[in-house]
């Protein structure tokens, strides 16, 4: 668990919108849903939007979407829910940045977080608004973890939260930290959605300088480039960098990608596409970042003094932090812009002592065999010392476990393609007995879900029945409640 001191803390609170309710719910759960006092909506363009997510590779349609006012309009739903004798499901949903229908509720209610946050008086939470701040939140992915490049330093988000008001499946609005109503904490922490909503959360931010020096060093052998970020992380968040990832370099994964457009010049993206081909078609780039207000040439020296990157291969920018940290751009505009563009998208944690077998069997057997992955491949470490396990997350039992992020964009039409790649990688480590860890897990069946928690299972099947015993929320997640499909 991060010891850091907050420097800055930040109350998000949820918030309001009234949106009419245009048509009355015509089934069974209309008589329970017959309320003049929540705003719910049955209309196609409501109903459209919570049936998809990001990942655009299901549709699974809720009767109705709740635009929330106030947090007292998602306790009485959840009331309902739970006086109904045929209790419906309710999904919080976020942005809907989910790829596999993880915040759908089939023929139950979304509840459409944002609008909690449309009344003036309150603060609204997005990705866009928290990296234009120079912060980085967004409560979904508080349910997941929350991780990026100062994860090895400060954990992952659910190491940083201090409070939260959360809304149990019974209906009860707790306010819950490490000393009060601890276990509803850390059961939300990580929960997939499954132990409450959560409508307040109060968290560590750290004050940073405003100018970030940002590097990529690129390599042509996966153990100089492992042993270098972990190296890197282990000097610490005060005399090493403040940020570290690393990604792998293909054909199809070029350097310059949707995280970073414009990372690299022209004659920069030519000699490294040169140094690709002389390599096979593979390398690895490590991407570390430095916050300053003055930084001593020597100290840029010493960072990268004992590194392996091949010669001549590291690129260096001075950029204001603002634009590091919004250097990934508009998601909503592109989800507009394409309806059709899906994301398959694999994240998984792998241990340490396991990464030469995976990158010989998934790596280079399969991703660079194949050559298909369209988008960035994110590869890099994490520090296991700063996840509390007390939370509902699960992550592989070493120190240092690694994350890969196979961020495909590809037409819906084509996503099969992608579907069945990420299945062999999963295959390969089921048969090769590679221990991985899914971050924003999908599975199919309560077999997979109970291998994933392991020696968690217990806790979290108890925590599901003391705060949710009905089984009302986050039923798109599919851990106990058996889904009707209804995918593309
Ligand atoms: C472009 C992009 C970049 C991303 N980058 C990162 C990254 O850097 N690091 C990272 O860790 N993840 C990242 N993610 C993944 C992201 O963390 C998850 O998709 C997360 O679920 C997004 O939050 P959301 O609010 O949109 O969740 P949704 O998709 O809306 O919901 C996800 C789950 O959380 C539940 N949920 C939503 N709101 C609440 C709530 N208030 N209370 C309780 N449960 C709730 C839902 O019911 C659902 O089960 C990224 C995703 C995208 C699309």
């Amino acid at each position: 668990m991060t010891n850091s001191s907050p420097k800055l803390i930040i109350l998000f609170f949820t918030t309001i919108t009234i949106i009419f309710s245009i048509s009355p719910i015509s089934n069974a759960l209309s008589n329970c849903l017959l309320t003049p006092d929540l705003d719910l909506r049955t209309d196609p363009d409501a109903i459209t939007t919570a049936s998809t997510d990001y990942g655009n590779l299901v549709r699974r349609s809720p009767r109705a979407v709740l635009y929330p006012s106030s947090e007292n309009d998602v306790v009485e739903l959840v009331r309902l829910s739970n006086g109904c004798p045929t209790p419906f499901g309710i999904a919080a949903r976020g942005h809907g940045h989910s790829v596999r229908g993880q915040a759908a509720a089939h023929g139950g209610v979304v509840v459409d977080m944002a609008s909690l946050g449309r009344n003036g008086s309150r603060i609204r939470v997005s990705w866009e608004e928290l990296r234009r701040r120079g912060r980085r939140a967004a409560v979904g992915t508080l349910s997941n973890a929350g991780i990026s490049g100062q994860s090895s330093f400060f954990g992952p988000q659910i190491s940083n939260v201090l409070q939260l008001d959360v809304i149990t499946g019974k209906g009860d609005l707790v306010s819950c930290s490490e000393e009060m109503n601890s276990e509803l904490f850390f059961a939300v922490l990580g929960g997939l959605g499954q132990f409450g909503i959560i409508t307040r959360a109060r968290i560590v931010l750290h004050k940073a300088p405003t100018t970030a020096k940002w590097v990529r060093l690129i390599y042509d052998e996966f153990s100089k480039f492992t042993s270098d970020q972990e190296h890197l992380i282990m000097k610490g968040y005060g005399n090493g960098p403040n940020y570290l990832e690393g990604s792998i370099i293909t054909d199809k994964s070029p350097p310059n990608n949707w995280r970073s457009t414009s990372f690299y010049s022209p004659s920069h993206q030519t000699k490294i596409q040169s140094l690709l081909k002389a390599n096979g078609g593979i390398l690895y780039s490590l991407e570390f970042v430095k916050y300053y207000t003055n930084i001593h040439e020597e100290l840029e020296l010493m960072m990268v003094k004992d590194l392996r990157f091949v010669p001549g291969f590291s690129f260096k920018k001075d950029v204001p932090l603002f634009d590091f940290l919004n250097r990934v751009g508009s998601l909503e505009l592109e989800e507009d812009n394409d309806e059709e563009e899906a994301h398959p998208w694999l994240n998984l944690f792998l241990p340490k002592s396991q990464i030469m077998d995976f990158h010989a069997a998934v790596i280079l057997n399969l991703i660079h065999t194949q050559n298909q992955t369209s988008g960035p491949i994110l590869f890099y470490p994490l520090n296991r010392q700063k996840w509390d396990d007390r939370t509902s997350a699960v992550v592989p039992e070493e120190d240092i476990f690694y994350t890969l992020g196979l961020l495909h964009s590809t037409k819906r039409s084509e996503s099969h393609v992608f579907e069945n790649l990420n299945k062999q990688i999963l295959e390969v480590c089921q048969r090769e007995g590679i221990r991985i860890k899914q971050y924003l897990p999908h599975y199919e069946s309560k077999e997979d879900w109970v291998q994933h928690y392991g020696s968690k299972w217990a806790t979290f099947q108890e925590r599901k029945q003391k705060y949710d015993p009905r089984m009302l929320l986050s039923p798109g997640q599919r851990i106990f409640t058996p889904v009707m499909e209804s995918d593309f």
